[in-house]
């Protein structure tokens, strides 16, 4: 896969890059980043890549002309058929590991970030194929929740992680993971459940899959409308809900 970001402050972006896994799928080839400073499409002495808003108000917006150059001419270069362009914005979609697991097969992504008030709406409605947003939250840049996707769809990769590390994560199925343990087995008295120490894989997967399905009750019930639920969960669950009511 290759990513292209579009920012105006590439220095916020080089060091989560540069550690641990998403280092290693770089160094692996598994993805290539590539921080585009959209300064470099401007042609006046002062490099402006923003202006006051047409109808005033507070704040500034992102033009127009070096956002359409910067993604028409990523564009061009590209290798890829239709690379895919998000824009990273509160008003976007909120960001899901569903839409991770999409954008993971996509080969080319560029990925717009976003300051002062935003960008030109001619930029949104023209260029941008996706828009997505990390919460109902306002932060100051794109920057921060590109990053954010880019850690959670490259973990995605196929072949990256073994299969079973990112399937057996939270959301997948539409339910949170079971809690983690590790040694020491006792530990200022709180000990580890004595069934993840009993060798007895069937009854530890059980085991895990009740609690997955108790936290997702208890923590995202919300969640549990779109859960692939087995007919022991569904029992499960009728549990709970018989002793929340009685
Ligand atoms: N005036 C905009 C509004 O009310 O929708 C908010 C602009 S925000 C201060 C500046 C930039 O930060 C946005 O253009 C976007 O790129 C980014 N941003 C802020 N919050 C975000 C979020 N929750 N998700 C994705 N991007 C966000």
């Amino acid at each position: 896969m290759k990513i292209d970001l579009i920012t105006i402050f590439p220095g916020i972006l080089e060091g989560p890059f540069k550690e641990s896994m998403i280092k290693k799928a770089i160094d692996q080839g598994f993805v290539e980043i590539n921080l585009v400073d959209l300064r470099s499409y401007t042609h006046d002495q002062h490099r402006q890549v923003d202006d006051y808003p047409y109808g005033g108000g507070r704040g500034m917006v992102l033009k127009p002309e070096p956002l359409f150059e910067a993604i028409e001419d990523l564009k061009e270069k590209s290798e890829f058929d239709s690379p895919w362009v998000v824009l990273l914005t509160p008003q976007g979609e909120v960001f899901k590991q569903e839409i991770a697991y999409r954008l993971a097969k996509k080969e080319h992504l560029i990925l717009v970030c976003g300051r002062y008030e935003g960008v030109d709406e001619r930029v949104r409605t023209k260029l941008i194929d996706q828009e997505i947003s990390i919460g109902d939250y306002v932060i100051t840049g794109g920057e921060l929740p590109a990053a954010v996707l880019i850690d959670a769809v490259v973990r995605l990769l196929p072949g990256f992680l073994d299969e079973e590390a990112s399937t057996n994560e939270s959301f997948n199925e539409s339910l949170l993971e079971h809690p983690h343990y590790t040694r020491p087995a006792e530990y200022r008295g709180m000990e580890v459940p004595p069934i993840l120490m009993s060798g007895n894989h069937a009854a530890i997967e059980r085991w895990r899959r009740e609690q997955s399905v108790r936290r997702t009750y208890e923590r995202r019930p919300d969640l549990l409308r779109q859960a692939k639920l087995l007919p022991e969960d569904e029992a499960l669950l009728d549990k709970f809900n018989e002793q929340e009511d009685s």
